[in-house]
């Protein structure tokens, strides 16, 4: 792990991978390093209502661990007995399940503009939010103000008794790569650093989780999403910029610096758009929101320009269906190619480019290139899209101290 305690100072702030803040919990969660209790947790929720003998089959732990871990995470409040479910002798079984407001988790989008931030229990229901602006602040006044919205955020539940289990923040990657200059007001503000969140997570008292937005979106995908049972499954995020999370092996896969899956600066459309980034034909220049307010002038930033966006996609004329038909072609290209690369169960498409868009991208994007994926007459789709929008992105978010909390890959566990 890096944190600002080993790192030297740095001009400008960078964010480095995934922040861990363990010195500060917070919550009465610690023992949930113990790998059964979150196999045990993790075939639950998954799976969930479940019978003892049911989660020892799903779980090959032996009888009497289960049970012990079972007793315990019943009289934390984490799982419940379920509705009573009529057995063929003896009395009805109460199969257990998750107990959704057994614990919360604050979530934070963060780009140049505001943070949107919301609290949600574990059943990721949301039970609060607010945007804050945070145009033009400097980094003492946004960090304040980040701190009061946690505090808001925290005293949403009511019920105090329940932990929060940590804070989720979700923004623009790559992280810690000085050469790639991120354009626009999508990308995380330049005063956010490791520092900055350490700052934060000591006043607010809680562990402050950071990952990319693409990153935090296939972990919601995977808690909540429609990827709850996938093993293998990319998520490609279609953003300001363009990205892919991977959650592969049934563990995120986030690379050695968390920048896995920047596929954004990709040279897939050969000889093409000149990019900012010094070379050309990036995925990004055609398929993303930066593509879409620099080769359209589309208002990306505003909700009436998004939907004057989206009224052009239905009828776009011929510099609209341009850009579309490339967008498409740079999709099927990308599509291929983490096909071929990492073999996933199935990509799902989201981020904050509007569903009618992307649908419509998806659509001119058919047929698919044939790939490693083709799956004959099986009828399976291998793309299929998933939660769209920044209020998605933002349960996402909060869904990262739930994923470090409760899935019981080792990488979690040993983390230190
Ligand atoms: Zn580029």
């Amino acid at each position: 792990m890096k944190t600002s305690k080993t790192s030297p100072p740095r001009e400008p702030q960078t964010l480095t991978r995934s922040h861990y803040h363990r010195g500060v919990t917070g919550s009465n969660l610690g023992r949930t390093k113990d790998v059964n209790r979150r196999v045990v947790l993790e075939a639950i929720r998954t799976y969930g209502p479940l019978e003892r003998a049911e989660i020892v089959t799903r779980t090959n732990l032996a009888v009497q661990t289960v049970s012990n871990i079972v007793n315990d995470l019943i009289d934390e409040g984490l799982i419940q007995k379920g509705p009573a479910k009529p057995g063929r002798l003896g009395p009805p079984a109460r199969p257990l399940e998750i107990r959704p407001d057994g614990a919360y988790s604050i979530g934070l989008s963060l780009d140049q503009r505001s943070v949107l931030g919301c609290i949600t229990n574990l059943g990721g229901r949301t039970l609060a939010s607010e945007e804050v602006p945070i145009t033009g602040l400097s980094g003492p006044d946004a960090e304040r103000l980040i701190c009061a919205l946690i505090g808001r955020l925290q005293s949403a539940p009511g019920d105090v008794s329940s932990p929060i289990m940590g804070v989720g923040m979700a923004v623009s990657g790559p992280f810690g790569v000085q050469s790639y200059l991120m354009d626009g007001p999508t990308s995380a503000p330049s005063w956010l650093s490791n520092a900055v969140i350490d700052n934060i997570s000591r006043k607010i008292g809680l562990p402050i989780e950071l990952a990319n937005d693409s990153t935090a979106s296939t972990i919601g995908q995977r808690i909540y999403g429609i990827a709850k049972d996938a093993g293998s499954f990319a998520h490609f995020f279609v953003g300001y910029g363009a990205a892919v999370g991977y959650f592969l092996d049934d563990r995120i896969y986030s690379g050695a610096d968390g920048n896995a899956g920047e596929i954004g600066h990709t040279m897939l459309m050969p000889g093409g758009h000149s990019c900012f980034c010094g070379n050309q034909g990036c995925l990004e220049q055609y398929l993303s929101l930066y593509s879409a307010r620099h080769q359209l002038g589309a208002d990306v930033f505003s909700e009436t320009g998004l939907m004057q966006f989206c009224e052009s996609i239905r009828d776009p004329d011929r510099k609209t269906q341009i850009w579309l038909n490339d967008a498409a072609e740079a999709f099927r290209r990308a599509v291929h190619m983490i096909e071929q690369m990492v073999d996933p169960d199935r990509i799902i498409v989201g981020g904050y480019m509007p569903r009618p868009v992307l649908t419509a991208i998806l659509h001119a994007a058919e047929p698919l290139y044939p790939s490693i994926r083709q799956r004959g007459g099986s009828g399976d789709p291998r793309v299929i899209l998933g939660e769209t929008g920044r209020s998605a992105g933002v349960v996402s978010a909060a869904a990262l101290p739930l994923y470090s909390n409760m899935n019981p890959s080792l990488d979690i566990v040993l983390r230190k």
